[in-house]
């Protein structure tokens, strides 16, 4: 089932062939995210802060308050149980995300094999994702490599040996060897 899903995300008239080395499971069907910015996740859960303050779980793992202070701020709807589970699948643009910031609570549960400038597998090279949960995080051991971010926001990095870079759930991605390099890509949820 994994293999033959590695083949068939299209998104948007494009397809995208992910790549095999990512794990089962770990890629993505995208529908609509490269409709453009912002990052929008889907509320997931709450949870209080030390202050009391309730915060949204998203699914990319990140926390969002949504405090409720009026009358400088108004979320009735967080001080009811029933008013927060009405806000569960809701969508919040995640700043977190566009700042490519690895929420602190994951673990890496898998490593690609090291990859040089010629054994780099090709989908890697091309537009992919993971999947809603997933994040990955590309280490550099040797050399520089581009690290390009598509949609839907787009930044891009130069890693150079001894660098990373997270890869957040769901955003299109390559990578471009500059000459020499060695790389790994962790998965983490
Ligand atoms: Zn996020």
């Amino acid at each position: 089932m994994a293999a033959q899903c590695f083949y068939s995300c299209a998104l948007a008239g494009r397809t995208s062939i992910l790549p095999s080395i990512y794990p089962p499971g770990a890629h993505t069907t995208l529908s609509s995210l490269i409709n453009g910015n912002p990052m929008q996740r889907s509320i997931s859960g709450f949870y209080l802060d030390p202050e009391h303050h309730w915060v949204a779980q998203l699914d990319c793992y990140h926390g969002q308050h949504v405090r409720h202070q009026p009358p400088f701020v108004s979320r009735p709807w967080t001080q009811t149980h029933a008013g927060r589970e009405a806000m569960l699948g809701t969508m919040l643009d995640c700043l977190k995300c566009e700042r490519l910031e690895l929420p602190v609570q994951l673990s890496v549960y898998q490593t690609t094999p090291p990859f040089d400038e010629h054994s780099i597998p090709a989908g890697l090279l091309r537009e992919h994702a993971t999947k809603a949960g997933i994040w990955g995080r590309i280490q550099v051991d040797e050399g520089i490599l581009r690290y390009v971010v598509t949609a839907p926001f787009q930044t891009q990095r130069m890693l150079h040996a001894g660098d990373s870079a997270p890869i957040a759930p769901q955003v299109l991605h390559h990578i471009e060897p500059v000459g020499k390099v060695k790389v790994r890509v962790e998965f983490l949820r």
